[in-house]
């Protein structure tokens, strides 16, 4: 059986060169970690989707008590699509400025490198509470993965005393995160020639009305501006990210389709967004394309929802985090993680890994080399502590 890990960034270089966008199978890469774990003698538990194209991990090493600690990560990263990388994207590429370039090093592989490169510290290590991996698919496209995992490790394994969530945070300790949903808005309109607007209704023009309409919600949403949260910009931020509609162009176009979400501050109603837009929707909007035509219409489909997470509920976890960072305070994010889905299992959890998050989802990404280091060093005082238990 094996006993020498790679480092954790010779694990980052193995990691990074699957090309594990979300639009992929993310198999190979879970594999790759079985069989990594496979040699050092650790079992593992994969939790597939329902189309078996895509895999959840788990695992734990050590004793079979409560108590344990959850390092939880999502394999999945962002598309590299139309971004001018000066490096291939799948290789890590590490330069003189001492950082290490490639897609997902800092969101989020440099973290799952690092635990994976611990296995055998764990291992040697007399743990008296068990150290649990959770790794998860589809992070990046409304945390779709981390639902089944969170459901699965909670049922398998004695109650853990806490989950880190390895997301880009500078190894500071992040306590608070934003609600985070996401929406489908399909308009469904008329066709006719482009000269007869009278005969036919454009649901492009009316998707246009909805994002003007978001446009002034998320002005109305900025003057809301809290201050006892120190996240940046501190309000409900709304986005939509794609617009897809028409045929030609002249035609009024059949069908619209937007793609959007909002992340809601903690402790602020996380619907609210959706239900106004619901009641917007069918008491003004529907009703004026209905007028041009009765075949109109409009409907929301809800694609995610990421619970936020509380300061208040996850001080048990903050205090641990701030032990093994030897930070002194913690953090709010504006961004939603998967660490929102441990806490609705009622475990605390916190959100504390290497990396920037300005450099996620940018051409160029990377984890710096001191990051890692300090990933490291965190990750032994962990194993201390479980051993001091
Ligand atoms: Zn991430």
């Amino acid at each position: 059986m094996r006993t020498q890990a790679p480092s954790s960034i010779e694990m980052l270089e193995r990691l990074v060169a699957f090309d594990t966008t979300s639009r992929n199978s993310n198999l190979e890469l879970i594999q790759s970690i079985q069989g990594y774990l496979d040699e050092f003698g650790v079992k593992s538990t994969l939790v597939p989707n329902a189309e078996g194209t895509k895999a959840n991990l788990f695992t734990s090493i050590g004793p079979e008590t409560e108590g344990g600690i959850v390092l939880s990560g999502h394999t999945d990263v962002v598309p590299v699509d139309g971004q001018p990388w000066d490096s291939d994207p799948w290789t890590l590429t590490p330069k003189a400025d001492g950082n290490l370039y490639a897609r997902g090093t800092c969101d989020m592989k440099g973290f799952i490198a690092a635990a994976l490169s611990h296995v055998p510290a764990f291992q040697r290590a007399k743990l008296k509470v068990p150290m649990h991996f959770a790794f998860s698919y589809d992070e990046e496209i409304g945390c779709l993965g981390a639902p089944a995992l969170a459901e699965k490790l909670v049922g398998a394994v004695p109650r853990p005393r806490a989950v880190i969530v390895g997301e880009p945070t500078m190894m500071g300790v992040v306590n608070a995160q934003n609600y985070g949903g996401g929406i489908v808005a399909t308009f469904t309109g008329f066709e006719a020639h482009s000269s007869m607007t009278h005969l036919g209704v454009s649901a492009v023009h009316f998707a246009g009305d909805f994002i003007h309409w978001l446009n002034e919600l998320q002005e109305e949403l900025a003057q809301r501006k809290r201050t006892d949260i120190d996240t940046v910009p501190g309000h409900t931020t709304i986005n939509v990210g794609i617009v897809t509609g028409g045929t030609a162009g002249n035609i009024l176009a059949r069908e619209c389709t937007l793609n959007w979400g909002y992340r809601t501050l903690p402790g602020d109603d996380p619907w609210e967004v959706q239900r106004r837009a619901e009641a917007y929707i069918a008491e003004l909007l529907l009703p004026r394309m209905k007028a041009k035509h009765p075949a109109a219409d409009i409907t929301l489909k809800r694609r995610s929802f990421v619970p936020g997470l509380l300061p208040q509920e996850n001080e048990e976890a903050a205090k641990l985090a701030l032990e093994w960072t030897g930070g002194n305070r913690t953090y709010a994010v504006p961004y939603a993680t998967e660490a929102g889905i441990f806490r609705s299992h009622g475990i605390p959890t916190v959100i504390c890994g290497p990396g920037d998050i300005s450099q996620a989802h940018q051409p160029n990404e990377f984890v710096a080399r001191s990051q890692m280091d300090a990933c490291d060093t965190f990750l032994g005082k962990l194993t201390r502590w479980a051993e001091t238990r």
